[in-house]
């Protein structure tokens, strides 16, 4: 049995307490001293990337490790607030929603271009790097005088979600804060259903949901946008879909289909998160996967009972935009080898429950992230290369949406990514179960 391993912060804030967290924020901007966006240095080898390439040995197995150079909740608050101000107003920063224990959940919209860019980050709140990306990336375009700034607030509007599942970030772990009596107090109807089978109240990832229950909010979803629980839907599966039974997915949904009425649709959702630590490259069993990246979530709609309905869904689409990820990548590989390490993540899931699922059903491009290595396994170690390496990534694609470059990509250039190695420290392979990615 993994050793179980503690929250690091363990207070549950009321709503009193969080609004101090708007009040805190400083007179004065000041640019955070470890911005990657302004560090060239950052793109350049560094002494520990040797260690990140060579893969001696690796483990899965869970581990109490420190995460407090990440952004956490009360400090995404004021790093919101502090970019808003910076910006002169053009991040327009909004409370869209709360979390089940009550926490702000924050959209941050920048541009006023026409097509509309969702990014979410930390669904899984041990998957951290993607909203220290997000922050980096609105400071820039928010702030940038440049004229890729000025091209893409003229061309896009970026409406962004960091930190989504907030009670889970603040825990350390992959699910919500909820329990299935929260669910049936808010849908009656419920009540003498089956538990949801994504509600987690037994130990994994090192940490103890029998106390503290939780879901995987990357189940809730479901390409109806309208969809109401029925009891009949549950225990549902994997392979099925969600049910925005948790008020965090429910408030992706609403800015998603506020964003949908707006702007006629989406053109490009993109959702961050990390795998397992210990990846290793197909060609090369000595270097670890820095990223995995993926644009295709469920089967063809066109041909499967059920799904006819989604007919804008785009696959080629979402495989342009995640050659844009890769080319960025690629480019920057020539100054730090390690950014070069992308796979394609494994392209035989159906996952119409998850929200990049859901919205590709609604005729967006979508893009997944999975940054290396989950905080039970690697904490905040290679936190800046790996939030950079995030950044470059959305960098290359938001420019070739910006520039219209996008369309010009060959999307069998996707297919030609080469796909993940094996993982050289799964622990629980040997225990009979799968990796949780
Ligand atoms: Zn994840």
């Amino acid at each position: 049995m993994p050793r179980l391993r503690r929250p690091l912060v363990a207070w549950l804030a009321g709503a009193g307490s969080l609004a101090l967290v708007v009040t805190a924020t400083p007179a004065v901007a000041q640019p955070r001293p470890d911005l990657p966006a302004y560090s060239a240095q950052l793109d350049r080898a560094q002494p520990g990337d040797a260690a990140f390439l060579s893969a001696p040995e690796c483990s899965e197995e869970p581990r109490e490790l420190p995460v407090n150079e990440f952004t956490d909740h009360r400090e995404l608050g004021i790093e919101l607030d502090r970019i808003e101000s910076a910006s002169g107003g053009a991040v327009d920063v909004e409370q869209v929603g709360r979390s089940n224990r009550g926490r702000e959940l924050w959209s941050a919209r920048v541009g006023t271009g026409p097509k509309a860019v969702l990014l979410t980050s930390e669904i899984h709140g041990n998957e951290k790097t993607g909203t220290d990306a997000i922050v980096d990336l609105l400071d820039w375009v928010g702030t940038s005088d440049s004229a890729k700034a000025k091209r893409w607030r003229e061309e896009l509007t970026i409406v962004a979600i960091p930190k989504m599942n907030p009670d889970g970030a603040e825990l350390d772990r992959r699910g919500n804060d909820m329990t299935w009596n929260e669910v049936t107090a808010r849908h009656p109807q419920l009540r003498n259903s089956p538990q949801a089978w994504n509600y987690y109240t037994d130990a994994r990832q090192g940490d103890d949901y029998a106390a503290t229950p939780g879901f995987d909010t990357n189940r809730d979803y479901h390409p109806d946008l309208g969809y109401v629980p029925r009891a009949e839907d549950f225990p549902g599966s994997s392979a099925d879909t969600g049910w925005y039974i948790t008020p965090e997915a429910q408030t992706v949904r609403d800015v998603y289909r506020g964003l949908t009425a707006e702007f006629g649709k989406v053109d490009t959702y993109v959702d961050l998160h990390h795998q397992g630590a210990c990846y290793v490259m197909p060609d090369d069993p000595d270097e670890f996967v820095t990223l995995s990246i993926s644009g295709r979530f469920v089967d063809d709609p066109a041909t499967t009972p059920g799904y006819e309905q989604y007919a804008d869904y785009d696959l080629d689409y979402s495989k342009k935009l995640n050659v844009a990820v890769n080319n960025a990548l690629q480019s920057a590989a020539n100054n730090r080898p390690l950014f070069g390490n992308v796979t394609l993540y494994p392209q035989d899931t159906n996952l119409p429950g998850t929200g990049l699922g859901a919205f590709a059903l609604n005729g967006s491009g979508a893009v997944l992230f999975e940054v290396r290595g989950q905080t039970q396994t690697l904490g905040q170690q290679y936190r800046a290369v790996l939030t950079r390496s995030v950044y470059i990534g959305l960098d290359g694609m938001l420019s070739a949406i910006a520039s219209g470059r996008v369309d010009q990509l060959d999307p069998a250039a996707y297919d030609a990514i080469p796909p993940r190695g094996p993982n050289i420290g799964d622990a629980s392979a040997a225990r009979g179960t799968t990796l949780e990615r």
